[in-house]
């Protein structure tokens, strides 16, 4: 057990292992949701135009997008600078104008970031626990984001901008710890996931309410 521990102790398996974790949580189901999300209506038709494909593999509709493709081959995002657009353009020049493709630049790039944190860790403290740990706070960055209703709100040093003094309010969008309930217990005695049951056991002439596993083959005990 020593032994593995020690060998599992480096600064390679710690950033082959937040790696794996980041690119799992960014390839798996990439499709999905199905079309465009947000603004994706923008981007993906603007690196299919920058590829010069036709409008109707880019879905350029025949109206106001069609105008703005001839004035600024762009349908709308033309204020923002090109490089982002070339990149999600080369994932849909290599997998095509679908969802997987013109999101698979955003998850190797977001993976790398993943991949690049660790490595600026090691090399700043030289230890495989930190390495781990910034990669993996990385990795799982905005897994639940969650609504927080804020009232406006004084900022700080306003007085040395040109602007008005009041932070506004709002609904934003944060990130936040997953809550400990989305997480199953893994039964000690059939090694699956599974819900908690509670049954009333004899034990030494007492009757005790204990947790049990609720998959229908096993109903073992689970804390012993
Ligand atoms: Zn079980």
């Amino acid at each position: 057990m020593r032994a593995l521990v020690t060998r599992l102790n480096r600064p390679v398996v710690a950033i082959v292992a937040v790696t794996i974790l980041a690119a799992g949580l960014r390839f798996v189901h990439l499709s999905h949701p199905d079309g465009y999300v947000f603004d994706e209506v923008y981007y993906p038709k603007a690196a299919c135009i920058l590829l010069g494909w036709s409008d109707e593999t880019c879905t350029i509709d025949p109206g106001d997008e069609h105008y703005w493709r001839e004035k600024k081959w762009d349908v709308g995002s033309w204020v923002h600078p090109p490089l982002g657009k070339w990149e999600i353009a080369m994932g849909i020049k290599a997998f095509g104008m679908n969802e997987f493709g013109w999101r698979v630049s955003s998850a190797v790039a977001g993976t790398a970031v993943v991949l690049l944190t660790a490595v600026m860790a090691q090399l700043l403290f030289g230890s495989a626990i930190w390495t781990a740990l910034a990669g993996l706070l990385m990795a799982v960055e905005n897994l639940n984001v969650v609504k927080r209703h804020r009232r406006p709100r004084p900022m700080k040093d306003a007085s040395r901008m040109g602007q008005t003094q009041i932070q506004p309010g709002g609904v934003f969008d944060l990130a936040a710890a997953v809550d400990v309930s989305n997480v199953m217990v893994v039964c000690p005695a059939c090694n699956r996931a599974t819900r908690v049951g509670y049954e009333f056991r004899e034990s030494k002439g007492r009757t005790e309410k204990v947790r049990v596993c609720r998959r229908a083959d096993c109903h073992e005990v689970l804390d012993r």
